[in-house]
C-alpha cells in the first residue's frame, strides 16, 4: 500500500471543476491584484471565523510581520513565545529587530506552558505569541490574563489551526491579532503562498490594511513604513472555492484522528496526541511520540507510509539564534518532545484500510 501524506492530489480531483473555473475566471478577467475575488474572501473569512475584521495577506510569516509591525513592535523590545513551532514564529520577532524570549512547552499539548510565561517578563515585554501547535490553540484564556495584568498585546500564530475552537470561539477570534497560512500543506491550503491577520479592533484593521500596501493610506501617500503583503486574487478564487467545503473537511480531520486514537490506543510506547475537552484542534498534523524515531521512520519508509518531524530541532538551539545565547538543556519539555515526535499521515481522505495498515505497521 501506498499512502499520501496530505494528498493535495486527491482534494485537486475532488473540487477541479470549480477551482479551475475560479483560476480561469481571474485569469481571463485579469485583476490579478485585490480582484474582487479578494473582497468576497475576506467576507468569507468573517463569517467563518466570526472576526470583525479578515485581511488576506502574502502568506503566514507576513501576517505575523503586519500583526507586530501594526503593534509597533520595535528594536529591543521582547516577545515570549514558544520555541516548539516553525522558524518563522521567532524569525519575524528577530526580523524586526525585537528579541525573542522563549517559554518551556506543557508536556500534553505541547503548547506553551502559561504557568512558565510571568517569570519571563521584564520592562522591556511587549506582546506574547502562543502557537496553535498541530491546530490546537494554547490555554488562551490563562495568557489573557497575564497579558491584561502586564498590559501586553498578545498575537495568535494560527498558521496551523484555521477553524479550530476554544471554548466555543474561533481561534483566529481570540487574541488581540490573530494570523493564519494558506500555505498548501496547511488544513485550509491555496495553490501557492497565502495567509491572513484577524482582529476585532477596527483602528488595528485599518493600520494593517495599510501596512500591506506600503503604509499607504491612499494611492502613493504613505503614513507608515509598510511592505508589499497583498495575496494574489487567484489565490482568493482557490480559497473561495475550497473554504464553501472548509468545514466538512474539519469534521473529516477530526474523525481521521479518532480513528487513529482508536487504532493506536492499544500499542506500546506510543503517546498519542491529547486535545484539551475545551478546545478542538484542526488537526494539521496527527502527531505521536516514540522512543524509536529514527529507525522507526526508516521502517515505515520501507512499507510505503511517508512520515515527518515536526520539529526536529528546539528554535532556542537553531543556529540563527545563537546570539540569543540559549543552551541545550534550558527548555528540557521542548528538547525531549522534539527527539520523540513523529507525524503521521493526515488529511481528510485517509480511509479505514489505510488507517488498519498504518496501525499494523507501527505495532
Ligand atoms: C507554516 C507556519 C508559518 C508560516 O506560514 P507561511 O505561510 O509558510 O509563511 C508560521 N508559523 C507556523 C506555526 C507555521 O506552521
Amino acid at each position: 500500500m501506498k499512502i499520501d501524506f496530505a494528498n493535495l492530489q486527491y482534494q485537486h480531483e475532488l473540487y477541479r471543476d470549480e477551482i479551475e473555473d475560479a483560476l480561469l475566471k481571474v485569469a481571463r478577467n485579469c485583476n490579478f491584484i485585490m480582484g474582487n475575488e479578494i473582497v468576497e474572501l475576506e467576507e468569507n473569512l468573517k463569517d467563518f471565523t466570526g472576526s470583525s475584521h479578515a485581511i488576506s495577506c502574502s502568506s503566514g510569516t507576513d501576517a505575523l510581520l503586519l500583526a507586530m509591525m501594526a503593534l509597533d513592535i520595535k528594536p529591543d523590545d521582547e516577545i515570549i513565545t514558544t520555541p516548539f513551532t516553525f522558524i518563522a514564529t521567532a524569525e519575524t520577532i528577530a526580523f524586526l529587530g525585537a528579541k525573542p524570549i522563549f517559554v518551556d512547552i506543557d508536556e500534553t499539548t505541547y503548547n506553551i506552558d502559561p504557568t512558565k510565561i510571568e517569570k519571563k517578563i521584564t520592562s522591556k515585554t511587549k506582546a506574547i505569541i502562543p502557537v496553535s501547535l498541530y491546530g490546537q490553540p494554547a490555554d488562551m484564556d490563562e495568557i489573557m490574563n497575564i497579558a491584561k495584568k502586564h498590559n501586553l498585546k498578545v498575537i495568535i500564530d494560527g498558521a496551523q489551526s484555521f477553524g479550530s475552537t476554544y471554548k466555543g470561539k474561533t481561534d483566529s477570534f481570540l487574541g488581540d491579532i490573530s494570523c493564519t497560512s494558506f500555505f498548501p500543506a496547511k488544513p485550509l491550503g491555496c495553490y501557492g503562498d497565502g495567509g491572513a491577520v484577524f482582529t476585532n479592533d477596527d483602528e488595528l484593521a485599518i493600520k494593517i490594511k495599510s501596512l500591506r500596501v506600503h503604509g499607504q493610506t491612499k494611492r502613493y501617500y504613505h503614513k507608515y513604513i509598510g511592505m508589499g503583503g497583498r495575496l494574489d486574487t487567484i489565490q482568493a478564487g482557490v480559497l473561495n472555492v475550497k473554504l464553501k467545503y472548509y468545514a466538512k473537511d474539519l469534521a473529516l480531520r477530526q474523525e481521521v484522528a479518532d480513528k487513529y486514537n482508536e487504532s493506536l490506543k492499544n500499542h506500546q510506547n506510543i503517546v498519542l496526541p491529547f486535545v484539551k475537552e475545551d478546545r478542538t484542534s484542526a488537526f494539521a498534523q496527527y502527531s505521536i511520540r516514540v522512543k524509536n524515531r529514527e529507525a522507526l521512520q526508516e521502517k515505515l519508509k520501507q512499507d510505503g507510509l511517508p512520515t515527518a518531524v515536526h520539529y526536529p530541532m528546539p528554535l532556542h538551539l537553531q543556529e540563527c539564534f545563537a546570539y540569543l545565547g540559549y543552551k541545550k538543556g534550558d527548555f528540557p519539555l521542548c528538547e525531549k518532545v522534539s527527539q520523540e515526535i513523529m507525524s503521521l499521515p493526515m488529511n481528510p481522505y485517509l480511509n479505514d484500510d489505510e488507517i488498519a495498515y498504518i496501525s499494523s505497521k507501527l505495532n
